[in-house]
């Protein structure tokens, strides 16, 4: 369903929902999936467009007709102009709490239009330098060795991986991946270990196999197992399902060495480019990550990727239906384009 707000030449927003269909199965410790639900958004102002997206994995809780809920009492006429970014997405947030993809969708298209008018990428006008872009890690999710072994061959262009963990194979999984390729691993656990002695012992294995960082080893709830973890561990120790907001930086600072920011957990560009610089300020780690998403949101999120320490930006790379084209990677390094906006075209 379209639906179209506001008149004459006032801020409109449409929205469509679309349904992403994944290239390989994807597991991980919670789960398996094929396919990812997302919305596309479209704010319109004087002739201009801005696009954005809402991926919604069902394990966060939103869905497309949660996002047609939400996007349906967003009414953008009132605005006068599209730049009054602060005013708009204040107003966005306090319609409903939580719905954090669906008032992503808002924040990507409107930072896509307003860069649009200024006729400048986001990244320049943040002031960053898009060759500092970090190399992005391509995800291995949990399967057979046979299976993971083709994977990685078949992405040998990427200079780092980020492999799932915590789905009973660990050590087979990690053996798969390094007989194919020597190049530095992350691993991800989503909370799938249980017991924080064994999450040490398998840590300080993992950084013998060349695995820089670990996310999420145990669950979220696990702070005290977390810290004891972290205060001992080789490598660092990055918050992904423990941190979603900026109002949940302070709270894993200490038992982490780091976080993952996802423009869909916190709600848009603007959230997470105020995660950046809050990590920073308490010398915490930073990636910027993303779901299953099309070139839309993941080039959105490539824009603050000079920020990060790693990046995990290849949601677009997962599927095999993408309505964008926009951030690429070239020799596995993320290659943000230099086009006005968020930098996408439609397909
Ligand atoms: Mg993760």
């Amino acid at each position: 369903m379209t639906r179209k707000k506001g008149r004459n030449a006032g801020i409109t927003l449409r929205f469509e929902p679309y349904e992403l269909h994944l290239k390989h199965v994807f597991t991980i410790a919670s789960g398996s999936r094929t396919t990812t639900p997302v919305m596309i958004t479209t704010i319109s102002w004087n002739d201009l467009e801005g696009y954005g997206e809402a991926s919604m994995p069902p394990y966060l809780g939103e869905s497309h007709a949660t996002a047609q809920a939400f996007l349906s009492k967003v009414d953008l006429s009132p605005f006068s102009s599209p730049f009054l970014i602060e005013d708009i997405l204040t107003y966005v947030n306090r319609i409903a709490p939580g719905n954090y993809a669906a008032k992503a969708s808002v924040d990507i298209a409107l930072h896509d239009l307003v860069g649009k008018l200024m006729q400048q990428p986001w990244h320049r006008i943040w002031g960053l330098n898009p060759e500092h872009a970090p190399n992005t890690s391509y995800t291995i999710g949990i399967d057979k060795p046979d299976v993971v072994k083709e994977k990685v061959r078949e992405a040998s262009g990427f200079k780092i991986f980020k492999v799932k963990l915590g789905g009973g194979n660990d050590k087979e999984m990690i053996e798969a991946v390094r007989s194919v390729t020597q190049v530095p691993l992350g691993v991800d656990v989503n909370q799938g270990w249980k017991d924080r002695n064994q999450a040490l012992d398998m840590i300080h294995w993992l950084s013998e196999q060349g695995v820089i960082y670990i996310e999420q080893p145990m669950s979220k709830m696990a702070v005290d197992d977390i810290a004891w973890i972290t205060g001992q561990s080789p490598i660092p120790v990055i918050a992904d399902e423990a941190v979603q907001t900026p109002a949940d930086v302070e709270k894993v600072y200490g038992a982490y060495s780091g976080i993952n920011i996802k423009l869909m957990k916190c709600g848009g560009l603007r959230a997470a480019y105020t995660m950046v610089n809050m990590a920073r300020a308490l010398g915490l780690k930073v990636m910027i990550g993303c779901m299953t998403e099309t070139s839309c949101a993941v080039t959105a999120a490539s824009q603050l990727s000079p920020l990060a320490d790693w990046a995990d930006l290849d949601g677009n790379l997962l599927i095999s239906n993408d309505l964008f084209e926009g951030v690429r990677i070239s020799a596995g390094k993320v290659l943000i384009p230099d086009l006005p906006g968020i930098g996408v075209r439609k397909i």
